[in-house]
């Protein structure tokens, strides 16, 4: 029977060499419901959301009937894993179905993730449970929405079955958006193949698909290891300034496009701690907080080792091509640097650059951590201190000690003298900068714990709701922009997977 859903498929991965993936055939479950649509998501892709949530729309999310023009299949990855480094990886419990041009006319990866075994399960089952699913949505949803590069949710069905985590819970299908799937775990496989044909069919694949200027450059694969550092760079730069921990960044979740990837158990940061683990298997805390920008240097160089080969032969000499390497690295802390600097000065309300603005920042950040303030809302009331001299009671109070606030807030409105921008536009400046709203944990747990025990997804709704404007000031949304009080606090998050 054909299908009366369209995506237009067009695939691009598929028609790569098939040592690139395994070809999937659909499970057969029954039961499948769906929970939530992204129908905004939905047209932008240029697909119909009633299509969508039809009966076949429904199979199709659920991974149990092929589309029209869909090619299945599991792409094949490797990747360290908290520093060890395992051959075969690959996509245990996704689907690529395939991809889209947008209205924007941009290639998408449309994916499912949980809609059962794969070639690379392993030991796994294949499935997902609703919790960490809804986890995914509504955190990707909140990223997109502050304007982070991220991939997206398109939809939520439930299957129907159970799957077996800690306990029995209920098993869901999410469907992911991306601009593609690449990851730095993509190349490492071909490279622990010793296959450096491989190599440079994905490199090509990647620059014609994400780096089409590498493609002109004089030399193309130098140019595409720039481009992966420098959209790495700014894009950990934006998790820091937002206080997002990833929580695992493992180089198979880090996407070659620049996009966040893979949210397991990632939280936002709420008393600021550079310090920060959420992960209940990070015993090392070798992605917290602070360490995000090493984590992301470490991964770009495992990258940087799989282009070697391409490298060599494009400038000459084994020594040239890891010159090339290395000097490319070089740039990761002067882009992530640059970013993260012209982002606090947004944060803290200046349009002009001197020379002590970064150590003005530094400094609130380390009163921030002795007062085990709130991040997020530390900033939001600045902005408010900002709009008036008198305003800063909203921001000292969060402070322990207040007057840590106010020896640091002196030294901030005299630095505000050097600028021209009228105290009312530069809060609003700032306000752009300084989310009122993101998920908190606890808010975020409440709402998976709703939709999990009393199948109640108002909850759900209503958090992506606020977290769809995170920039405005909602006064009756106020108690989604504060903190967690001592018993709903959450101090860690788990994989679920
Ligand atoms: P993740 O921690 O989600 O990045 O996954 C790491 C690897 O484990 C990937 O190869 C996944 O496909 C695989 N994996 C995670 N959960 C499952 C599962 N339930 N069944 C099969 N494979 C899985
Ligand atoms: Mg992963």
């Amino acid at each position: 029977m054909v299908g009366r859903v369209r995506f237009n498929f067009t695939n691009s991965y598929a028609q790569l060499p098939e040592r690139f993936y395994a070809r999937l055939v659909p499970s057969s479950l029954s039961g499948a419901r769906l929970v939530k649509l992204n129908s905004r998501l939905a047209e932008e892709l240029g697909l119909d959301p009633a299509e969508l949530a039809s009966k076949e729309g429904i199979e199709i999310l659920a991974g149990n009937r092929v589309a029209a023009g869909s090619e299945p299949l599991a792409m094949a990855y490797a990747g360290h894993q908290f520093g060890y480094f395992v051959r075969q990886l690959g996509d245990g419990r996704t689907n690529l179905l395939g991809e889209v041009i947008g209205r924007d006319g941009v290639r998408s990866d449309i994916q499912l993730k949980g809609s059962g075994p794969t070639p690379f399960s392993r030991n796994g089952d294949g499935r997902a449970a609703l919790g960490p699913v809804l986890r995914e949505y509504i955190v990707s949803e909140a990223m997109a929405a502050l304007g982070v590069p991220t991939t997206r949710a398109l939809a939520v069905v439930t299957t129907g079955q159970s799957v077996v985590r800690e306990t029995v819970v209920p098993g869901a299908v999410l469907t992911r958006v991306a601009a593609s799937h690449l990851r730095v775990g993509t190349f490492q496989f071909f490279l622990a193949q010793g296959d450096v044909d491989g190599i440079r069919t994905l490199a090509d694949y990647t620059i014609g698909r994400h780096y089409p200027e590498a493609a002109q450059a004089r030399h193309p694969y130098r140019a595409l290891l720039h481009g992966v550092i420098q959209r790495q760079a700014r894009l950990v730069a934006q998790w820091m300034l937002l206080g997002f921990i990833h929580g695992v960044m493992n180089t198979d979740n880090t996407s070659i496009s620049g996009e966040t990837i893979d949210y397991g158990p990632c939280a936002f940061m709420e008393e600021y701690d550079p310090r920060k683990v959420f992960s209940s298997i990070d015993h090392q805390g070798r992605y917290a907080y602070s360490n995000q920008p090493n984590a992301m240097h470490w991964n770009l160089t495992r990258l940087a080792e799989t282009l070697l080969p391409l490298l060599v032969k494009e400038e000459g000499s084994d020594e040239a091509g890891l010159a090339s390497a290395h000097h490319a690295l070089e740039k990761f802390g002067l882009h992530f640097e640059a970013a993260r600097n012209a982002g606090m000065r947004q944060k803290l309300g200046l349009t002009t650059e001197y020379g002590e603005d970064i150590a003005l920042a530094d400094d609130l950040l380390k009163r921030m951590a002795e007062n085990d303030v709130d991040y997020t809302l530390t900033f939001r009331r600045l902005c408010d201190a900002a709009a008036m001299t008198d305003g800063d009671q909203g921001v000292r109070t969060l402070f322990a000690n207040p007057a840590d606030y106010d020896a640091w807030e002196k030294t901030w409105r005299l630095r505000l003298t050097k600028e021209s921008i009228s105290p009312q536009d530069r809060a609003t400046q700032m306000r752009q900068a300084n989310p009122a709203f993101i998920p908190r944990n606890h808010l975020v747990e409440a709402v998976l714990r709703a939709a999990i025990d009393r199948q109640d997804f108002q909850p759900f709704e209503d958090l992506l709701d606020v977290l769809a404007c995170p920039y405005d000031d909602r006064p009756s949304m106020d108690r989604y922009s504060i903190p967690a009080g001592p018993e709903e606090y959450v101090s860690k998050t788990f994989c679920g997977t």
